[in-house]
């Protein structure tokens, strides 16, 4: 017996409308979010999810953050449609990010660490 047997990660664009300041980079941004999930294909057709992820992702900078699974599942059952925007990580522009120390914003090379910016 020959199976056609195929694993991929699907993903899927979740309906989720929100619009904010990005944490990560200030900028006036639109979130949204995906799930991806393992997918067991036979004969090319999916057969079998497992291991669902939530992402949530700004529009503006590209940050992602992974979503708790019940955050995620109540956005796809619509039970939830706003998220608290601080769960982009915020990102300081005036600190070195490999060793934390304070930089300017004409630095090409932190003082430091060396570390190129
Ligand atoms: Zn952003
Ligand atoms: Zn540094």
């Amino acid at each position: 017996m020959f199976f056609m047997m195929s694993i991929f990660p699907k993903e899927e664009q979740l309906y989720f409308e929100q619009y904010c300041v990005c944490n990560s980079c200030g900028r006036e941004g639109e979130i949204t979010v995906f799930k991806v999930s393992q997918t067991l294909s036979l004969f090319f057709i999916p057969v079998w999810r497992w291991s669902t992820r939530y992402y949530a992702r700004m529009s503006c900078c590209g940050t992602t953050v992974e979503l708790d699974p019940e955050v995620g599942k109540g956005i796809e059952e619509g039970d939830i449609t706003y998220l608290d925007p601080s769960i982009f990580p915020y990102r300081n522009d005036s600190v070195c990010p490999a060793c934390g120390h304070e930089i300017k914003p004409e630095d090409n090379y932190c003082p430091h660490c060396g570390r190129r910016l």
